[in-house]
Protein backbone atom coordinates (compact mmCIF):
# COMPACT_ATOMS: atom_id res chain seq x y z
CA UNK A 1 0.00 0.00 0.00
CA UNK A 2 1.51 3.50 -1.01
CA UNK A 3 1.06 6.71 1.06
CA UNK A 4 0.58 9.82 -0.08
CA UNK A 5 3.33 11.39 2.01
CA UNK A 6 5.97 10.13 4.17
CA UNK A 7 7.65 11.81 7.09
CA UNK A 8 10.89 11.34 8.12
CA UNK A 9 11.57 12.73 11.32
CA UNK A 10 9.21 13.57 14.79
CA UNK A 11 10.82 16.86 15.33
CA UNK A 12 8.78 20.37 15.43
CA UNK A 13 8.71 20.23 11.68
CA UNK A 14 7.82 16.60 11.19
CA UNK A 15 4.98 16.57 13.47
CA UNK A 16 3.91 19.54 12.40
CA UNK A 17 3.44 18.95 8.91
CA UNK A 18 2.49 15.73 9.04
CA UNK A 19 -0.48 16.73 11.53
CA UNK A 20 -1.50 19.35 8.53
CA UNK A 21 -1.26 17.04 6.25
CA UNK A 22 -3.57 14.44 7.90
CA UNK A 23 -6.03 17.35 9.00
CA UNK A 24 -6.17 17.88 5.17
CA UNK A 25 -7.01 14.25 4.49
CA UNK A 26 -4.36 12.82 3.14
CA UNK A 27 -2.46 9.12 3.75
CA UNK A 28 0.57 10.41 5.84
CA UNK A 29 3.12 8.00 7.63
CA UNK A 30 5.10 9.60 10.53
CA UNK A 31 8.47 7.53 11.15
CA UNK A 32 10.59 8.50 13.90
CA UNK A 33 13.80 6.34 14.95
CA UNK A 34 13.34 6.64 18.88
CA UNK A 35 10.13 6.27 20.57
CA UNK A 36 9.40 8.98 21.80
CA UNK A 37 8.73 12.44 19.58
CA UNK A 38 10.19 15.53 19.50
CA UNK A 39 13.58 15.11 18.89
CA UNK A 40 15.64 18.69 19.88
CA UNK A 41 12.49 19.50 21.83
CA UNK A 42 11.21 16.12 23.43
CA UNK A 43 11.59 14.77 26.96
CA UNK A 44 13.33 11.38 28.03
CA UNK A 45 13.13 9.21 31.10
CA UNK A 46 16.15 7.78 32.71
CA UNK A 47 15.96 5.46 35.79
CA UNK A 48 12.63 6.86 38.11
CA UNK A 49 13.42 10.64 36.28
CA UNK A 50 12.41 12.82 33.48
CA UNK A 51 14.12 15.43 31.27
CA UNK A 52 13.58 17.85 28.57
CA UNK A 53 15.80 16.66 26.16
CA UNK A 54 17.11 20.52 24.60
CA UNK A 55 14.13 22.95 24.37
CA UNK A 56 12.91 23.74 27.55
CA UNK A 57 10.80 27.30 26.36
CA UNK A 58 7.38 27.19 24.28
CA UNK A 59 7.44 31.05 22.27
CA UNK A 60 5.43 31.94 19.42
CA UNK A 61 1.86 30.94 20.96
CA UNK A 62 0.10 33.98 21.31
CA UNK A 63 -2.13 35.53 18.75
CA UNK A 64 -0.99 36.55 15.46
CA UNK A 65 1.63 34.44 15.94
CA UNK A 66 2.49 31.37 13.97
CA UNK A 67 2.44 28.96 16.39
CA UNK A 68 -0.60 29.29 17.79
CA UNK A 69 -1.88 30.08 14.46
CA UNK A 70 -0.86 25.98 13.53
CA UNK A 71 -1.89 24.83 16.67
CA UNK A 72 -5.46 26.44 16.90
CA UNK A 73 -5.91 25.26 12.82
CA UNK A 74 -5.27 21.87 14.29
CA UNK A 75 -7.77 22.27 16.57
CA UNK A 76 -5.03 22.20 20.04
CA UNK A 77 -4.65 23.69 23.13
CA UNK A 78 -1.54 22.92 24.76
CA UNK A 79 -1.36 22.49 28.60
CA UNK A 80 0.99 25.89 29.11
CA UNK A 81 1.66 28.20 32.22
CA UNK A 82 3.38 31.50 30.70
CA UNK A 83 6.80 31.73 31.85
CA UNK A 84 7.75 35.45 33.31
CA UNK A 85 10.08 36.43 33.58
CA UNK A 86 11.26 34.41 30.50
CA UNK A 87 14.52 33.98 32.25
CA UNK A 88 16.83 35.39 34.66
CA UNK A 89 20.16 36.62 33.71
CA UNK A 90 23.19 36.25 36.83
CA UNK A 91 26.07 37.63 35.60
CA UNK A 92 28.76 38.28 38.97
CA UNK A 93 26.75 40.39 41.36
CA UNK A 94 23.93 41.76 38.40
CA UNK A 95 20.62 39.98 38.28
CA UNK A 96 18.44 41.29 35.76
CA UNK A 97 14.93 39.31 35.26
CA UNK A 98 13.92 39.92 31.82
CA UNK A 99 9.94 40.46 32.06
CA UNK A 100 7.51 40.86 29.26
CA UNK A 101 6.83 44.19 30.54
CA UNK A 102 9.52 46.71 29.08
CA UNK A 103 9.61 48.91 32.13
CA UNK A 104 9.42 46.65 34.36
CA UNK A 105 12.96 45.02 32.56
CA UNK A 106 14.32 48.40 31.94
CA UNK A 107 14.57 49.93 35.66
CA UNK A 108 16.45 46.92 36.47
CA UNK A 109 18.88 46.42 33.16
CA UNK A 110 19.11 50.33 33.01
CA UNK A 111 20.80 49.58 36.85
CA UNK A 112 22.75 47.07 36.13
CA UNK A 113 23.77 47.86 32.82
CA UNK A 114 23.71 51.89 32.65
CA UNK A 115 24.23 53.73 29.44
CA UNK A 116 22.75 57.24 28.31
CA UNK A 117 21.70 55.56 25.26
CA UNK A 118 19.83 52.88 26.67
CA UNK A 119 16.00 53.55 26.52
CA UNK A 120 16.55 54.46 22.89
CA UNK A 121 18.13 50.96 22.31
CA UNK A 122 15.82 49.02 23.72
CA UNK A 123 12.63 51.03 22.81
CA UNK A 124 14.27 50.05 19.00
CA UNK A 125 14.65 46.12 20.21
CA UNK A 126 11.36 46.08 21.19
CA UNK A 127 9.98 48.65 17.74
CA UNK A 128 11.83 45.94 15.29
CA UNK A 129 10.33 42.66 17.16
CA UNK A 130 6.81 44.79 17.28
CA UNK A 131 6.66 45.57 13.38
CA UNK A 132 8.18 42.22 12.04
CA UNK A 133 5.12 40.15 13.67
CA UNK A 134 3.04 42.41 11.71
CA UNK A 135 4.56 41.20 8.31
CA UNK A 136 3.12 38.43 6.37
CA UNK A 137 2.87 37.01 2.73
CA UNK A 138 6.48 36.11 2.20
CA UNK A 139 7.12 32.75 1.57
CA UNK A 140 10.60 30.67 -0.26
CA UNK A 141 11.17 28.79 -2.77
CA UNK A 142 14.08 26.52 -3.33
CA UNK A 143 13.17 24.26 -6.37
CA UNK A 144 14.40 25.69 -9.62
CA UNK A 145 16.02 29.73 -9.75
CA UNK A 146 12.94 31.20 -11.61
CA UNK A 147 10.36 29.83 -8.23
CA UNK A 148 13.40 31.21 -6.20
CA UNK A 149 13.56 34.70 -7.41
CA UNK A 150 9.61 35.04 -7.54
CA UNK A 151 9.59 34.05 -3.87
CA UNK A 152 12.40 36.42 -2.83
CA UNK A 153 10.23 39.17 -4.15
CA UNK A 154 7.22 38.42 -1.64
CA UNK A 155 10.15 39.73 0.58
CA UNK A 156 10.18 42.84 -0.60
CA UNK A 157 7.99 44.85 1.78
CA UNK A 158 9.87 43.64 4.54
CA UNK A 159 13.32 44.02 3.15
CA UNK A 160 12.36 47.96 2.19
CA UNK A 161 11.03 48.39 6.05
CA UNK A 162 14.09 46.61 7.76
CA UNK A 163 16.86 47.05 5.13
CA UNK A 164 18.92 49.54 7.18
CA UNK A 165 19.12 46.56 10.12
CA UNK A 166 19.25 43.48 7.25
CA UNK A 167 22.44 45.28 5.73
CA UNK A 168 24.07 46.16 8.97
CA UNK A 169 26.73 43.91 10.80
CA UNK A 170 25.34 43.76 14.19
CA UNK A 171 28.20 44.17 15.91
CA UNK A 172 29.29 47.18 14.08
CA UNK A 173 26.27 48.81 14.73
CA UNK A 174 25.43 47.96 18.73
CA UNK A 175 29.07 49.22 18.97
CA UNK A 176 28.29 52.53 16.72
CA UNK A 177 25.03 53.31 18.49
CA UNK A 178 25.99 53.09 21.75
CA UNK A 179 29.67 54.86 21.47
CA UNK A 180 31.88 52.96 24.25
CA UNK A 181 30.31 49.83 25.82
CA UNK A 182 31.26 48.80 29.14
CA UNK A 183 32.95 44.78 28.50
CA UNK A 184 30.04 43.78 31.47
CA UNK A 185 27.31 44.90 29.01
CA UNK A 186 28.77 43.45 25.84
CA UNK A 187 28.80 40.29 27.09
CA UNK A 188 25.21 40.64 28.60
CA UNK A 189 23.80 41.64 24.91
CA UNK A 190 26.51 38.54 23.27
CA UNK A 191 25.21 36.15 25.68
CA UNK A 192 21.01 37.12 24.88
CA UNK A 193 21.58 36.86 21.79
CA UNK A 194 23.20 33.74 21.40
CA UNK A 195 20.03 31.88 22.82
CA UNK A 196 17.75 32.48 19.74
CA UNK A 197 20.30 33.60 16.81
CA UNK A 198 22.57 31.27 17.66
CA UNK A 199 25.75 32.88 16.30
CA UNK A 200 27.64 35.51 17.86
CA UNK A 201 27.59 39.53 16.84
CA UNK A 202 30.20 39.52 14.66
CA UNK A 203 28.10 36.91 12.21
CA UNK A 204 24.65 38.45 12.10
CA UNK A 205 23.23 41.26 10.71
CA UNK A 206 21.53 43.66 13.35
CA UNK A 207 17.70 42.84 12.79
CA UNK A 208 18.57 39.29 13.47
CA UNK A 209 20.16 40.37 16.53
CA UNK A 210 17.11 42.75 17.27
CA UNK A 211 14.87 39.94 17.34
CA UNK A 212 17.01 37.68 19.37
CA UNK A 213 16.81 40.38 21.95
CA UNK A 214 13.40 40.70 21.60
CA UNK A 215 11.95 36.68 22.05
CA UNK A 216 11.41 37.68 26.09
CA UNK A 217 8.86 40.83 25.02
CA UNK A 218 6.78 37.91 23.67
CA UNK A 219 4.88 35.37 25.27
CA UNK A 220 7.14 32.70 26.62
CA UNK A 221 5.57 29.44 27.78
CA UNK A 222 6.45 26.42 30.60
CA UNK A 223 5.16 23.07 28.80
CA UNK A 224 3.51 20.81 31.83
CA UNK A 225 4.04 17.58 31.67
CA UNK A 226 7.19 17.66 29.58
CA UNK A 227 7.74 18.63 25.53
CA UNK A 228 7.34 15.26 24.32
CA UNK A 229 3.45 14.81 26.13
CA UNK A 230 2.94 18.64 23.60
CA UNK A 231 3.74 15.87 20.12
CA UNK A 232 1.72 13.39 21.79
CA UNK A 233 -0.73 16.00 21.33
CA UNK A 234 -0.22 17.26 17.99
CA UNK A 235 0.06 14.16 16.18
CA UNK A 236 -3.11 12.89 17.66
CA UNK A 237 -4.99 12.77 13.73
CA UNK A 238 -1.88 11.49 12.42
CA UNK A 239 -3.20 7.89 12.08
CA UNK A 240 0.11 6.22 11.16
CA UNK A 241 2.60 6.98 13.41
CA UNK A 242 5.58 4.58 13.53
CA UNK A 243 8.29 4.85 16.67
CA UNK A 244 11.33 2.92 16.91
CA UNK A 245 11.55 3.16 13.42
CA UNK A 246 14.52 4.62 11.53
CA UNK A 247 14.50 5.11 7.75
CA UNK A 248 17.86 3.45 6.96
CA UNK A 249 17.77 4.17 3.11
CA UNK A 250 15.65 5.62 0.68
CA UNK A 251 15.42 4.83 -3.18
CA UNK A 252 13.83 7.17 -5.68
CA UNK A 253 11.68 5.79 -8.65
CA UNK A 254 9.58 7.25 -11.26
CA UNK A 255 6.71 8.49 -9.08
CA UNK A 256 7.33 7.49 -5.58
CA UNK A 257 9.88 6.60 -3.50
CA UNK A 258 11.09 3.26 -1.40
CA UNK A 259 11.62 4.05 2.60
CA UNK A 260 13.62 1.05 3.92
CA UNK A 261 13.56 0.52 8.21
CA UNK A 262 15.64 -2.35 9.29
CA UNK A 263 12.56 -5.05 8.57
CA UNK A 264 10.08 -3.32 6.53
CA UNK A 265 9.85 -1.11 3.27
CA UNK A 266 7.34 1.37 2.69
CA UNK A 267 6.11 3.35 -0.45
CA UNK A 268 5.26 6.96 -0.87
CA UNK A 269 4.55 9.32 -3.31
CA UNK A 270 6.03 12.03 -1.64
CA UNK A 271 8.60 12.44 1.15
CA UNK A 272 9.06 15.05 3.58
CA UNK A 273 12.66 14.51 5.51
CA UNK A 274 12.92 16.13 9.04
CA UNK A 275 16.49 15.15 9.29
CA UNK A 276 19.21 17.71 9.01
CA UNK A 277 20.21 19.20 5.38
CA UNK A 278 23.84 18.20 6.12
CA UNK A 279 22.60 14.46 7.05
CA UNK A 280 19.66 13.68 4.66
CA UNK A 281 21.99 12.51 1.88
CA UNK A 282 23.08 9.43 3.65
CA UNK A 283 20.14 8.09 3.15
CA UNK A 284 20.01 7.98 -0.95
CA UNK A 285 22.43 6.42 -3.09
CA UNK A 286 21.05 7.98 -6.09
CA UNK A 287 23.40 10.94 -7.56
CA UNK A 288 21.35 13.72 -8.07
CA UNK A 289 19.62 13.48 -5.09
CA UNK A 290 23.64 13.05 -3.06
CA UNK A 291 24.58 16.15 -5.57
CA UNK A 292 21.96 18.31 -4.08
CA UNK A 293 22.83 17.58 -0.51
CA UNK A 294 26.85 17.47 -0.54
CA UNK A 295 26.01 21.11 -1.73
CA UNK A 296 24.50 21.92 1.65
CA UNK A 297 27.24 19.91 3.64
CA UNK A 298 29.63 23.31 4.03
CA UNK A 299 26.70 25.33 5.47
CA UNK A 300 27.49 22.66 8.44
CA UNK A 301 28.76 25.39 11.68
CA UNK A 302 29.36 21.95 13.79
CA UNK A 303 27.80 23.95 16.56
CA UNK A 304 26.44 22.07 19.39
CA UNK A 305 25.09 21.89 23.06
CA UNK A 306 26.63 19.81 26.00
CA UNK A 307 23.63 18.83 28.23
CA UNK A 308 23.66 18.48 32.07
CA UNK A 309 20.34 17.33 33.03
CA UNK A 310 20.16 16.98 36.66
CA UNK A 311 17.13 15.99 39.44
CA UNK A 312 16.83 17.51 42.29
CA UNK A 313 14.88 17.78 45.91
CA UNK A 314 15.03 21.05 47.33
CA UNK A 315 11.98 23.13 49.25
CA UNK A 316 13.36 26.43 47.76
CA UNK A 317 11.55 27.89 44.76
CA UNK A 318 13.05 29.11 41.38
CA UNK A 319 12.18 30.99 38.04
CA UNK A 320 11.75 28.68 35.06
CA UNK A 321 14.50 29.71 33.06
CA UNK A 322 18.47 30.94 34.05
CA UNK A 323 21.77 32.34 32.09
CA UNK A 324 24.81 32.56 34.16
CA UNK A 325 27.39 34.44 32.78
CA UNK A 326 31.05 33.98 33.46
CA UNK A 327 34.21 36.31 32.57
CA UNK A 328 35.51 33.17 30.21
CA UNK A 329 34.21 30.61 28.33
CA UNK A 330 34.24 27.14 29.85
CA UNK A 331 36.80 24.75 28.86
CA UNK A 332 35.31 22.46 26.13
CA UNK A 333 32.46 24.83 24.54
CA UNK A 334 32.32 28.01 22.74
CA UNK A 335 30.52 30.18 25.42
CA UNK A 336 30.80 31.76 28.64
CA UNK A 337 26.85 31.20 29.01
CA UNK A 338 25.18 28.75 30.72
CA UNK A 339 21.28 28.23 30.32
CA UNK A 340 19.67 26.24 33.41
CA UNK A 341 15.95 25.38 33.00
CA UNK A 342 13.78 23.85 35.74
CA UNK A 343 10.53 21.95 36.10
CA UNK A 344 7.82 23.57 37.23
CA UNK A 345 6.95 23.14 41.31
CA UNK A 346 3.68 22.04 40.81
CA UNK A 347 4.68 19.97 37.54
CA UNK A 348 4.79 16.20 38.94
CA UNK A 349 4.38 14.69 35.82
CA UNK A 350 8.13 15.31 35.07
CA UNK A 351 9.01 15.43 38.50
CA UNK A 352 7.92 13.93 42.12
CA UNK A 353 6.64 16.40 44.39
CA UNK A 354 9.33 18.15 46.28
CA UNK A 355 11.54 17.54 43.11
CA UNK A 356 13.01 19.55 40.40
CA UNK A 357 14.00 18.66 36.88
CA UNK A 358 16.74 20.29 35.66
CA UNK A 359 17.99 21.13 31.75
CA UNK A 360 21.03 22.88 31.37
CA UNK A 361 22.61 23.82 28.35
CA UNK A 362 25.87 25.35 26.80
CA UNK A 363 27.35 25.75 23.49
CA UNK A 364 30.18 23.64 22.03
CA UNK A 365 31.64 22.68 18.63
CA UNK A 366 30.93 18.98 17.94
CA UNK A 367 34.26 18.70 16.68
CA UNK A 368 35.73 19.02 20.35
CA UNK A 369 33.94 15.08 21.32
CA UNK A 370 34.68 13.42 18.25
CA UNK A 371 37.72 12.41 19.32
CA UNK A 372 37.38 9.23 21.20
CA UNK A 373 40.96 9.56 23.31
CA UNK A 374 40.02 11.44 26.46
CA UNK A 375 36.43 11.83 25.89
CA UNK A 376 34.99 10.49 29.00
CA UNK A 377 37.46 12.93 30.74
CA UNK A 378 36.41 15.78 28.92
CA UNK A 379 33.21 15.35 29.21
CA UNK A 380 33.57 14.20 33.03
CA UNK A 381 35.65 17.73 33.21
CA UNK A 382 32.76 19.95 32.05
CA UNK A 383 30.19 17.91 33.80
CA UNK A 384 31.91 18.87 37.38
CA UNK A 385 32.45 22.26 36.35
CA UNK A 386 28.87 22.94 35.21
CA UNK A 387 27.58 21.17 38.21
CA UNK A 388 29.42 23.38 40.64
CA UNK A 389 28.29 26.69 38.33
CA UNK A 390 24.73 25.29 39.28
CA UNK A 391 25.03 24.79 42.61
CA UNK A 392 27.37 27.74 44.01
CA UNK A 393 24.84 30.51 41.46
CA UNK A 394 21.53 28.68 42.18
CA UNK A 395 21.93 27.58 45.97
CA UNK A 396 21.82 24.04 46.07
CA UNK A 397 23.27 21.11 47.90
CA UNK A 398 25.21 18.52 47.56
CA UNK A 399 22.66 16.38 49.18
CA UNK A 400 19.81 17.57 47.54
CA UNK A 401 21.36 15.93 43.83
CA UNK A 402 19.23 12.98 43.08
CA UNK A 403 20.37 12.67 39.69
CA UNK A 404 23.05 14.24 37.17
CA UNK A 405 24.87 13.27 34.32
CA UNK A 406 25.41 14.89 30.85
CA UNK A 407 25.65 14.57 27.43
CA UNK A 408 27.70 15.67 24.36
CA UNK A 409 26.98 16.12 20.60
CA UNK A 410 28.00 11.99 20.21
CA UNK A 411 25.18 11.73 22.79
CA UNK A 412 22.68 13.44 19.80
CA UNK A 413 23.88 11.65 16.85
CA UNK A 414 22.94 8.16 19.18
CA UNK A 415 19.71 9.30 19.90
CA UNK A 416 18.51 12.07 17.18
CA UNK A 417 20.88 11.38 14.30
CA UNK A 418 22.77 14.75 14.38
CA UNK A 419 25.20 16.09 16.06
CA UNK A 420 25.17 19.69 14.77
CA UNK A 421 22.26 21.93 17.07
CA UNK A 422 20.78 24.94 16.61
CA UNK A 423 20.25 24.04 13.36
CA UNK A 424 20.96 26.78 10.43
CA UNK A 425 22.52 29.79 12.38
CA UNK A 426 21.37 33.42 10.81
CA UNK A 427 25.00 34.27 9.57
CA UNK A 428 25.31 36.72 6.63
CA UNK A 429 26.73 33.32 5.03
CA UNK A 430 23.19 31.38 5.69
CA UNK A 431 20.95 33.93 5.13
CA UNK A 432 18.56 34.09 1.78
CA UNK A 433 18.92 33.24 -0.66
CA UNK A 434 21.71 30.54 0.44
CA UNK A 435 19.33 29.29 2.83
CA UNK A 436 18.62 25.85 1.77
CA UNK A 437 14.27 25.09 0.94
CA UNK A 438 11.23 23.32 1.91
CA UNK A 439 11.28 22.06 -1.44
CA UNK A 440 14.20 21.20 -3.43
CA UNK A 441 14.92 20.25 -7.10
CA UNK A 442 14.35 16.80 -6.45
CA UNK A 443 10.42 16.09 -7.91
CA UNK A 444 8.55 15.32 -4.74
CA UNK A 445 11.25 15.43 -2.08
CA UNK A 446 11.12 17.68 0.64
CA UNK A 447 12.59 19.46 3.87
CA UNK A 448 11.61 20.48 6.98
CA UNK A 449 13.29 21.37 10.13
CA UNK A 450 15.34 23.78 11.87
CA UNK A 451 18.57 23.67 9.09
CA UNK A 452 16.42 24.38 6.57
CA UNK A 453 14.08 27.71 5.93
CA UNK A 454 12.96 29.35 8.07
CA UNK A 455 15.31 29.15 11.44
CA UNK A 456 15.85 27.18 14.67
CA UNK A 457 13.42 27.00 17.68
CA UNK A 458 9.37 26.91 17.92
CA UNK A 459 8.60 29.71 15.80
CA UNK A 460 11.50 29.43 13.19
CA UNK A 461 10.78 25.59 12.50
CA UNK A 462 7.13 26.31 12.48
CA UNK A 463 7.41 29.29 9.58
CA UNK A 464 8.77 26.39 7.52
CA UNK A 465 6.36 24.28 8.14
CA UNK A 466 3.72 26.83 7.13
CA UNK A 467 6.23 27.97 3.90
CA UNK A 468 6.16 23.79 3.31
CA UNK A 469 2.41 23.57 3.21
CA UNK A 470 1.97 26.67 1.04
CA UNK A 471 4.26 24.89 -1.49
CA UNK A 472 2.24 21.81 -1.52
CA UNK A 473 -0.78 23.26 -1.73
CA UNK A 474 0.46 25.28 -5.14
C1 LIG B 1 19.97 22.44 23.97
C2 LIG B 1 18.90 23.05 23.13
C3 LIG B 1 18.01 23.94 23.70
C4 LIG B 1 17.00 24.51 22.93
N1 LIG B 1 16.09 25.33 23.53
C5 LIG B 1 15.03 25.79 22.82
C6 LIG B 1 13.97 26.46 23.47
O1 LIG B 1 13.95 26.60 24.68
N2 LIG B 1 12.93 26.91 22.70
C7 LIG B 1 12.90 26.73 21.34
O2 LIG B 1 11.94 27.16 20.69
N3 LIG B 1 13.89 26.04 20.71
C8 LIG B 1 14.94 25.56 21.41
N4 LIG B 1 15.92 24.84 20.79
C9 LIG B 1 15.85 24.63 19.35
C10 LIG B 1 14.80 23.60 18.98
O3 LIG B 1 14.79 22.58 19.94
C11 LIG B 1 15.10 23.00 17.62
O4 LIG B 1 15.36 24.04 16.68
C12 LIG B 1 13.94 22.17 17.10
O5 LIG B 1 13.46 21.31 18.11
C13 LIG B 1 14.38 21.37 15.89
O6 LIG B 1 13.26 20.74 15.32
P1 LIG B 1 13.38 19.95 13.96
O7 LIG B 1 12.04 20.00 13.30
O8 LIG B 1 14.53 20.46 13.17
O9 LIG B 1 13.62 18.44 14.36
P2 LIG B 1 14.73 17.70 15.25
O10 LIG B 1 14.64 18.16 16.62
O11 LIG B 1 16.05 17.70 14.57
O12 LIG B 1 14.15 16.23 15.22
C14 LIG B 1 14.34 15.38 14.12
C15 LIG B 1 13.77 14.02 14.47
O13 LIG B 1 13.99 13.16 13.35
C16 LIG B 1 14.37 11.88 13.82
N5 LIG B 1 15.13 11.23 12.74
C17 LIG B 1 16.27 11.68 12.15
N6 LIG B 1 16.66 10.83 11.19
C18 LIG B 1 15.74 9.83 11.16
C19 LIG B 1 15.60 8.66 10.38
N7 LIG B 1 16.48 8.34 9.43
N8 LIG B 1 14.52 7.86 10.61
C20 LIG B 1 13.60 8.17 11.57
N9 LIG B 1 13.71 9.27 12.35
C21 LIG B 1 14.76 10.08 12.14
C22 LIG B 1 15.20 12.15 15.07
O14 LIG B 1 15.23 11.03 15.93
C23 LIG B 1 14.43 13.34 15.66
O15 LIG B 1 13.43 12.91 16.55
C24 LIG B 1 16.92 24.23 21.55
C25 LIG B 1 17.82 23.33 20.96
C26 LIG B 1 18.79 22.73 21.74
C27 LIG B 1 19.72 21.73 21.10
Amino acid sequence: MMSDFAVVGSGIGGSAIAALLSAKGYDVVLFEKESYLGGCSSSFQRGDYTYNTGATTLAGYEEGHIVKEVFDTLGIVPNLIETDPSIVVLHGDKTTPRYRDFERFFDTLDANYPHAKNRAFWELIHKINDEFYRFDGHYYANANLFAKTKSLFSFAPLFWKFKKYLLANAQTFIEDFFGTLEQKYRQFLESQVLIVAQAPLREINFFTAALALAYTFNKNYYVMGGFSTLFDTLVSGVKNVRRCSEIRSITRHENHFELFTKTQIHSAKKVILNSTVYDSGKLFHDGDVLGYYKKHEKLDNHQSSFMLYMTIKSEKSFHHHYQIIHDAPFPHTLSQALFVSFSDKEDIQIAPKGHYSITASIHTDSRFWEDKEGYKARKKELEDILRKVIMVHLDIKEEEIVQCFGATSRTFNRYIKRAQLGGNAMTFKNFLPFLPGNDTPIKNLYNVGDSVYAAQGWPGVMLGVKNLQRLLDA
